[in-house]
């Protein structure tokens, strides 16, 4: 990658507009704030995600790759927290 511009666009998609789009929205929040993520970023986001408008609970796996990742998770609900090693789990 060239230049700063070239890292954002790599990370954050462009918000959504009303036009209906075959393309998925992923979502996550940062301090109370929407922010949109490409589908690599936010496959490996650990805090909680929403993927058109809906809560995703499901792996993330490290950024670019099919490995799993098992820190530490935001999510406590069960699913989120399969994939935690028991170490990295919430008591
Ligand atoms: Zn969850």
């Amino acid at each position: 990658m060239d230049n700063i511009i070239d890292r954002i666009n790599a990370v954050f998609a462009p918000p959504p507009t009303d036009d209906v789009s075959e393309d998925p929205v992923y979502e996550a929040k940062v301090l109370g704030k929407s922010i949109f993520l490409t589908e690599e970023t936010w496959r490996s986001w650990t805090g909680r995600r929403w993927v058109n408008g809906a809560e995703y609970h499901g792996p993330v796996f490290l950024m670019g790759t099919k490995t799993l990742y098992t820190g530490a998770r935001a999510c406590d609900c069960k699913v989120c927290q399969a994939d935690v090693a028991p170490r990295h789990r919430k008591n």
